[in-house]
């Protein structure tokens, strides 16, 4: 009998992964670390197991997006550049997110939300 087996599985006699459970630190589901997972991040040089499940990876992804788009969020808003305007209600200088246009009259938000009314 001969030992030298081809590894079938991987392709690769490196190492063997094999399927881990790992607990996610968000919901505490434990989820599997799958042989092929393991391999990936290695192969990416990645030594960090991962922390959260696919669902709690995949909501974080999309929070990430969310809160990206959404005024990229916080730092950005502020560096956002508003022009400074005079209402046409009530006179008010006021912070507007955009240029304000000759002929087009510019409410602080105040009068913003009566006007639009
Ligand atoms: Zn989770
Ligand atoms: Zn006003």
């Amino acid at each position: 009998m001969t030992k030298l087996q081809p590894n079938a599985k991987e392709g690769r006699a490196s190492m063997s992964y094999e399927d881990k459970t790992l607990a996610c630190v968000e919901c505490g589901t434990s989820f599997t670390f799958s042989a092929s997972e393991q391999e990936f991040f290695a192969a990416k040089g990645l030594t960090n197991e991962p922390k959260r499940c696919p669902d709690c990876r995949q909501a974080r992804k999309q929070q990430r997006r969310e809160s990206y788009d959404d005024g990229n969020s916080y730092g950005y808003r502020q560096q956002r550049q508003m022009y400074s305007a005079i209402c046409a209600s009530c006179g008010k200088e006021t912070q507007i997110p955009f240029e304000p246009r000759e002929g087009r009259p510019v409410y602080c938000s105040e009068c913003y939300a009566k006007v639009r009314r």
